[in-house]
């Protein structure tokens, strides 16, 4: 693993909208029931589901819209549900809170690709300077050690950050600006991941029995 490897530029912009790369044709006849409320909908279409792997194994945390599309396509089926739907071109579908993937996939030990997604999934959306939580597309990512100053793009020195702080922060360091970080910025791993299952899980009722509790 090389975590000196620069990433894409894109990758430091916020991007109002989930990637799913491959999916935009069954993302496509999705639509929810809160058709006439845009940020409801928005809002319950990321909601956190989680992921099972064939032998029940919590592996990971995506959104309802990836969720949706994985059980489209087959590859996965809702365990358990919310009470909303949402409606497909066919049939109306039960809002899934915890998927399971039909066929046993592997899961290596690494960790995971350094992206804006997984850095803002690791600070759990929250700004680590001012410690405020914020959608995805109020966050964007800086480098506690600028790049000017020889910071560099990796898991240790990317954080999620929001405009304001940002702002305040310029191209000095958190010291420099008066700015403390909230935690000190890890690589994302297989321990990151299940810490974040279960305090996400600590709030789901239909998580717990599946998060060893
Ligand atoms: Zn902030």
């Amino acid at each position: 693993m090389d975590h000196h490897r620069p990433i894409p530029k894109d990758v430091l912009r916020p991007r109002p909208k989930i990637s799913l790369s491959g999916t935009r044709g069954v993302n496509a006849v999705i639509s929810t029931t809160e058709a006439k409320a845009p940020s409801r909908r928005s809002s319950v279409m990321q909601a956190p589901v989680l992921v099972l792997n064939a032998t029940f194994e919590p592996i990971n945390v995506t959104a309802v819209r990836r969720a949706l599309v994985l059980m489209l396509k087959g590859v996965a089926q809702a365990e358990e549900t919310q009470t909303s739907e949402v409606h497909t071109t066919s049939k109306a579908v039960p809002v899934p809170s915890v998927i399971r993937l039909l066929s046993y996939r592997h899961i290596p030990q690494q960790s995971r690709a350094l992206s804006r997604k997984n850095i803002l999934l690791r600070d759990r959306n929250i700004c680590q300077f001012c410690g405020s939580t914020f959608s995805a597309s109020e966050l964007t990512l800086d480098h506690v050690i600028p790049r000017s100053r020889g910071g560099r793009s990796s898991w240790e020195n990317l954080v999620a950050c929001c405009y304001a702080c940002n702002n305040r922060k310029g191209d000095r360091t958190p010291e420099e600006a008066g700015l403390r970080l909230a935690r000190r910025p890890r690589p994302f791993t297989l321990h990151t991941s299940r810490q974040l299952m279960r305090l996400i899980g600590h709030k789901d009722e239909k998580w717990r029995k599946y998060l060893f509790y």
